[in-house]
């Protein structure tokens, strides 16, 4: 027997006939197969566990496990379901070699053997089961080349997400850039208009900031913008919410879902914030630490206005607080506010804004006007947000 004979494969014989064991053993031993035998069920499926041959060959009425039985319980164990099993039968009719195939048999050989048939059908399950496993490596091998593409793409994303982010973050400090304000603003928008919610938009403009750099330098004035950023931060608390630098020594924070009372107060907490880091300003005319104007508009989005005069009202909102004095908060609702109280302006209140007659302007608040503050919990006529 040569070595290449030796790597025929391995055959599993099962059969309680010690003849018929003996005379196929010594013939697949000559030709080169490795050979194990079991005498009956029981011991045949233990050593297909143990040995995990490349067939086996099985004799279908044996004491105890009987073939049929043996072949369903090799079939149902996932070790050995993919050995392919050829029955041996003495039986010739139909319905037990159909039997055998319901069960998961591959082939059958009738009794007595005749060796050239045995050696033929081994041969050809053989070369089907090297092919099967062939494939299955394939596969495997397909699956491993498909999961690292996917984790190629996965990386990609979240590269390109990154970019992405790079591209609407503004550097110095870290929030949203213009870009990114114009797409969450248009976005708002449409969300709001679709569900008739109030959407707030507050600017926020440091005071004589042109001053602060003067005196400080540009360096000291780039810190004092992450400060005040930090400071917005703080008052700025829902995830839906977005802070963003407009331009400049400009900033703006969309405000989502949010009436004008809550809008204001938002503001206030943003003044009140920054003006808590007591960050000093050597050369403000106002106060001796660097202070923010804000301009606060609201409405309840139409496909007849745009986010643009949102904007615009806000912007004439904060002209309003510099012109007032500059440290505070000035509110400007645009057309329908959809609130309750008494913040909503009735009429055209574009026009209004435009002329600067119905602006409402708050009172200047600082951290131990509480009583201001609890008033906008019930909203009145006499509130911060009556109409003037
Ligand atoms: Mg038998």
């Amino acid at each position: 027997m040569s070595v290449e004979d030796s790597n025929k494969g391995t055959i599993l014989i099962v059969d309680d006939s010690l003849t018929n064991l003996g005379v196929l053993f010594n013939f697949l031993s000559e030709a080169g197969f490795t050979v194990l035998l079991a005498r009956d069920g029981a011991s045949a499926i233990h050593k297909a566990h143990s040995a995990c041959p490349d067939v086996i060959l099985l004799d279908i009425i044996m004491p105890g496990l009987d073939g049929f039985e043996t072949c369903r319980r090799l079939k149902a164990n996932e070790s050995t379901q993919n050995i392919p099993v050829i029955f041996m039968t003495a039986l010739s009719q139909t319905s037990v070699v159909v039997k055998g195939f319901q069960l998961g048999a591959v082939d059958y050989i009738t009794k007595p053997t005749q060796q050239e048939i045995v050696l033929a059908r081994v041969t050809t399950h053989l070369t089907l089961q090297k092919l099967r496993h062939s494939l299955q490596a394939q596969n495997a091998q397909l699956k491993q080349e498909i999961q690292q593409r996917q984790q190629a793409e996965g990386a990609l994303q979240k590269a390109n997400q990154e970019l992405k982010c790079l591209a609407s973050i503004d550097d110095l400090t870290q929030v949203a850039n213009r870009r990114r304000f114009d797409e969450c603003l248009n976005l708002a928008w449409r969300i709001s208009v679709r569900e008739q919610l109030p959407l707030s938009l507050l600017l926020c403009d440091i005071d004589f900031f042109k001053l602060y750099n003067d005196s400080k330098g540009h360096q000291a004035g780039d810190v004092c913008l992450q400060q005040v950023v930090q400071a917005m931060r703080r008052a700025v608390k829902r995830a839906a919410d977005l802070v963003a630098r407009y331009g400049g020594e400009e900033f703006a924070v969309i405000l989502p879902n949010t009436h004008g009372e809550g809008a204001v107060k938002v503001a206030e907490e943003i003044r009140l914030s920054l003006r808590r880091l007591s960050l000093v300003h050597p050369q403000s005319p106002i106060s001796e630490y660097v202070t923010f104007s804000v301009g606060v508009s609201t409405t309840v989005p139409c496909h007849e206005s745009s986010p643009e005069e949102l904007i615009a009202a806000a912007d004439q909102a904060l002209y309003q607080a510099k012109e007032g004095g500059r440290d505070r908060v000035v509110f400007a609702p645009l057309g329908n506010t959809g609130c309750r109280c008494s913040c909503a302006n009735p009429g055209d209140n574009s026009k209004a804004i435009a002329k600067g007659a119905s602006m409402s302007v708050m009172p200047k608040w600082d951290e131990n006007s509480v009583a201001a503050t609890e008033e906008l919990e019930e909203p009145s006529d006499t509130g911060p947000f009556a109409s003037s």
